[in-house]
Order: C-alpha cells, then structure tokens, then sequence
C-alpha cells in the first residue's frame, strides 16, 4: 500500500473548493460523468487503433444512488487506471489544477463552470462528498486493480483493489449537508439536464437517460425536416413548431455545431431568452448564453455546441476573447444568409411569416451593422394595406410622390390603423403611401434607419396637417384677411381650456379639409416616448404640447367671424375643437359625456 500527501501546498484547498463552489455543487455529477465519457471513448479509440482487443462488452456508464449507506456511485467501462496513472493524474495533475484554480480565483467570486477547464472535475467530487473511492482496472494487459481512496483531505491512500472488470467506479459518500443529493428523482433531475446528450449511453435505475447522438451532431443531409422539429420538441417539449432553423457546422477556425430555431417570436420581446443551450462536446455548461451571443440572437432557441469557447474565464473578458468574437459574427452571418435564402426561394411564404421575425430582424439591425448591411437583402416594410416592400424598393415606390422641396424623402407611419385612420386616409388621398409600425422596438427601428439611409425622414401620419408633412412648397392662400386670421386665433384660444397643452396655428387649407385638427409634432412626440420607456432623462419633465391647426379656408371660419351671437359662436369653436380631439382620440371622460349631451341638445333644437 502506498501512502503519501498529494503535491499541493494549499492545505486548505477543500475548504476552499466548497467555499467557493458553493452555489453550483451539482456539477460534480457532470463532470464525473464527463470523466467516465471520456474514458470510454478512448477505450473505443484504442479498440478501433487495435490496441485493444477482443469484445469490450456493453460500454454503459451506470449511475447508482444507495440510500441506505448515502452512496453514489458511478461505474464506466472506459480505459481505467493503474496505480501509477492515479498517482499521475489524480493525485498530482489534477491537485495542480487545483492549485491553479484556488491562486487565481481565492479573492473573487466566480463561475462554477470553470471547475472543469482547470482540470479540477474529479475534485469537484469533494464538494459534496466527505469520502470518495476509486475502484479501476486498467485496460492494460497484465494490469492489476487499483483501489484510492481519500476523505477530503490532502492524504490519500492507494492499494491493491478487487476490481475483476475494466473499467472504474467512483464511489462518493456523500457528506451531511449534501443528503439532498441522496434522491433518485434529484440525480434524474441532474442527468436529464447536464447529461440529455452525452455520446455514450448512461442508464440510472435500468433505463437509458440520454440520446446518444443528438439531431446537430448528425449531417444536415441525413436528416429530414421532422428530424428537426423531433428535436425541438425534445429540447423544449411545450413549445410550438418553430418557423425555420439554420444547422451550424464549422471546424475552422474554431469548431462549432449547434441547430438554431426561429420561434415565432412573441410581441414586444419574450423576457424568457434563455432558450439556447450552450454545450461542450454534448456535456451541456448552460443556458446563460449572455456575452457568447449577442442579444438579438438570444431570441432564437436550439443548441450551440462548442469546445472552443474558453469557459475559465469571466463573462467580461469572454466578451472580448476572438474565438467568441468569431463565433458571434459566423453565427450572425448564418442567420442572416438563411433568411436571405429563405427571401429567395419564396417570398410570398416569407412574407407570411415576417410578423413572426420581423422583431428580431429589427433588433439585429439597430444592434449589429453587419446583419444591417446583410438584412437589406430580406428587411421588409409593410403598408397600411398590407403590402410588403424591401427597403430599396419601398423609397423607389414613393420617391415620386414624397420627397420635400429640401429633396427628402419623407417615410409616413402610422402606430394604429384605426385611431389613426383620418389621418392615414388623408395622406391616402393626396397620393402618399402610409407604413405600419406598430410594436415597440419600431422607435429605435426609425431611428436606425433615419441614421443609415441618406436624405430620409420618417413622420407619423398625424404629425402634421397633410400639406406640411411632405413640405413642396406648394402654399394656398388664405380667404382671411390678416386681421380675421388673428381675430379667428383669439377666439380659438378662447374655448381651448387648456393652452399649455395646445398651441393654435392658422393654415390655409383646401375647403373640404377638416376645420380643426389636431396633431403630434414628430421630434417632440419621439422624446415624450422615449422618456416613457426610461431612455432619456436629458430633457427633464418636457411637456407636450400638441399643435391645433385650424383651416382658414374652411366655410366655419367666415361663418364664425360673421357671428353676432358670441354664445353661439363659442359653442360652434368649442363643438369643432371637440371634433379633432374626437379624430384623435382623445376625448374621454367627463368631456365625452357633454360632447355626447351637447350634441343631442342641437339635435332637439
Ligand atoms: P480532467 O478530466 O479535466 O482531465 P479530472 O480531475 O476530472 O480532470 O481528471 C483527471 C484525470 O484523471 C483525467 O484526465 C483522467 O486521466 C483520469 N480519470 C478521471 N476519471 C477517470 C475515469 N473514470 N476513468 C479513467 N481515467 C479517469
């Protein structure tokens, strides 16, 4: 029996190991398993080199909860070890992993996933374990069994074991605190999230817990689309079919695999992003994929799978680490040219789908200038009468009947068909095109394109009357004489109640045009938005202040001026003013209800 104390100097390396691994102490079991993994595809590659010989029998890693002595154990038949090999890699390899882990991370708090890349996963047993026990054979000809134990503390004991198979059994005892790991239903819980898709079949309680050889590691061309959506509802049972998926393969320079899904994506951004999972070579590290892939592409699910992305580091510097940089930009790429394709291939189909993407189109667009460039190929508008345009061929379309005497071309929009409809119905028939854009990605939308596209302004239908939206510097004439003008202003400002909240301005309009509208200046109604979602604290407590166009050549002006009657003539300005808020809909209340009585009252008389 050899005796010794591991190469370490740290005395009190599992104190630390349990400090500081405290929130994450279930990985022990993945990399246990991981470890039982990779010895049994050694084992195989050892077999198909011919360096092993004869039937290696049924290679299933097993898993075994004792209740009664608060045991687990797991069993490979993998490569084993001779006594040396422990000496080498578990007493002084992976101590040194250790001790690497424990100078670098003793003052900081940091990721557990990084246990495994420190060559420290075997270790992580002692995290909840007060005593473990390897029991291996090596699969060398003539080897002898070895048996090490250790109970957490730098002594360990090698001796002669009994073990009659190839193969090793790691035997925890699991400690006090730990028990709760002593539960079947906990350490199926923990197989089913950290082994689902490991390559070698492991079975706990008699039955298979994983699939062996997942969807993304397979060839796209061996696989159909219902191998596909299979998959998908193997990675998230309750969820609907998804739209479409793009399949990642990529050796060079960085290896990489994965499936990603478009899920119809829900309004206004589904707060649940923690879809896509992250694994390294099918061990699964997490679903927090934050700094690997930019947000946008958060909001696509499947799996990514990847050796290559460095996991012994913290999240920031991972944000600045050139294989992760690379993979972001190969995966944006991807997605972009699958939705490209899809564009080519069928456009009315991808038509019927842009409402499902068009938010994490939008999101790609305003977050990542490649994906902008790449998404003019695919970015699609759509009309109030449901047309859809690319970009280009939208500003083609209207470049004829809007552009401003300034030469700009000027974009309308509306947020809601209905509330909106006089306005949009006016810009309709003065031969202006009118866009939709109504989710709340839409603002910062605009805005993105405002800065990318040359000489394009985007205005909301009601932002102005029809004339000055799209300002030709083509001016009417008003009937008035200045001195009415002023004098019908006046009396406007007098039945307004509220002025802080209204500046009237005369204009000169056809006679068919309504009277009195109201409207939302565009610049002024951005910031009150952008302030309602927290974006802009720069302009203070800014208050609105909405712009009441009245028409001079509309037949009411003269008529009111031509008034004797000052309670008739208040009630005519005050019924009209009600109008254009009613076109605005911004007539509730208290005032809705006289407007309502108003009316009947000049119904009766
Ligand atoms: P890592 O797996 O990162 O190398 P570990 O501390 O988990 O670090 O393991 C150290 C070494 O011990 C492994 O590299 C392997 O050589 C050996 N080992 C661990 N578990 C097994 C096992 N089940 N069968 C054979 N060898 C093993």
């Amino acid at each position: 029996m050899q005796k010794g104390k591991v190469s370490v100097n740290t005395e009190n390396i599992f104190p630390i190991i349990k400090k500081f691994l405290y929130t994450d102490h279930e990985i022990f079991l993945r990399e246990l398993i991981s470890n039982a993994v990779d010895a049994t595809k050694k084992l195989n590659l050892l077999a198909s080199s011919g360096d092993v010989k004869g039937d290696l029998g049924e290679l299933k890693i097993s898993v075994k909860v004792d209740k009664k002595k608060k045991t687990i154990t797991i069993s490979d038949r993998g490569i084993g070890m001779t006594a040396v090999e422990i000496d080498k890699y578990i007493n002084q390899i992976a101590f040194s992993g250790a001790e690497e882990f424990v100078e670098k991370y003793k003052d900081k708090q940091e990721d557990a996933n990084i246990i495994g890349h420190f060559g420290l996963g075997f270790y992580s047993s002692f995290m909840v374990a007060d005593k473990v026990e390897i029991h291996t054979l090596s699969y060398q000809e003539g080897a002898e069994p070895a048996l090490w134990e250790c109970q957490g503390t730098t002594d360990f004991k090698i001796k002669k074991g009994k073990r009659k198979k190839r193969g090793t059994d790691i035997i925890l005892h699991i400690n006090e605190e730990s028990e709760e790991f002593v539960d079947d239903l906990r350490v199926k819980g923990l197989l089913d999230k950290y082994c689902k898709f490991l390559p070698v079949e492991i079975e706990f309680d008699g039955n298979a817990v994983n699939n062996t050889s997942p969807a993304w590691k397979k060839s796209p061309s061996d696989l159909t689309d219902q191998d596909y959506l299979d998959f998908y509802k193997e990675l998230y049972p309750y969820a609907e079919d998804p739209l479409f998926w793009i399949h990642l393969n990529v050796d060079y320079p960085f290896n990489l695999t994965g499936i990603l899904y478009f899920p119809k994506i829900k309004k206004n951004i589904d707060p649940n992003r923690n879809k896509i999972q992250l694994y390294s070579n099918q061990v699964f590290v997490t679903d927090n994929v934050e700094d690997i892939v930019p947000e946008y592409l958060m909001l696509l699910h499947g799996v990514i799978d990847s050796p290559d992305i460095p996991l012994n580091v913290s999240r920031s510097s991972l944000q600045a680490d050139s294989n992760v940089k690379k993979i972001t930009g190969h995966i944006s790429k991807k997605v972009s040219d699958k939705l490209a394709e899809l564009f080519k291939k069928d456009r009315a189909d991808f038509e019927s789908k842009w409402n499902d993407i068009d938010v994490f189109v939008k999101y790609g667009m305003i977050s990542d200038e490649k994906f902008f460039e790449r998404a003019e190929k695919f970015c699609l508008v759509q009309n109030t009468e449901k047309k859809h345009f690319l970009l280009k061929d939208y500003s083609e379309a209207i470049k004829g009947e809007q552009t401003d005497k300034d030469n700009n071309l000027i974009v309308l929009y509306a947020n809601d068909a209905d509330k909106q409809h006089g306005y949009i119905e006016k810009a309709n028939n003065k031969g202006y095109d009118v866009l939709m854009f109504n989710e709340i990605i839409d603002q910062h939308f605009i805005q993105k394109l405002e800065q990318q596209l040359e000489s394009t302004q985007f205005k909301r239908v009601d932002a102005d009357t029809v004339d000055k939206l799209i300002d030709k510097d083509e001016k009417l004439e008003s009937g008035l004489t200045e001195e009415e003008q002023e004098t019908l202003k006046k009396d406007i400002e007098g039945v307004v109640d509220n002025q802080e909240l209204y500046e009237v301005e005369n204009v000169n309009l056809a006679e068919n045009d309504a009277f009195m509208n109201i409207h939302r200046p565009e610049w002024q109604r951005r910031i009150m938005e952008m302030q309602q979602f927290g974006g802009m604290a720069m302009f203070g407590d800014m208050k609105e202040k909405m712009k009441l166009s009245v028409n001079t050549n509309h037949p009411l002006a003269k008529k009111v001026l031509s008034s004797g009657d000052d309670e008739q003539k208040k009630l005519v300005l005050k019924q009209a003013f009600d109008l254009a808020r009613l076109a605005q809909n911004m007539l509730d209340g208290k005032e809705l209800t006289d407007f309502i009585n108003t009316n009947y009252d000049r119904l009766m008389s």
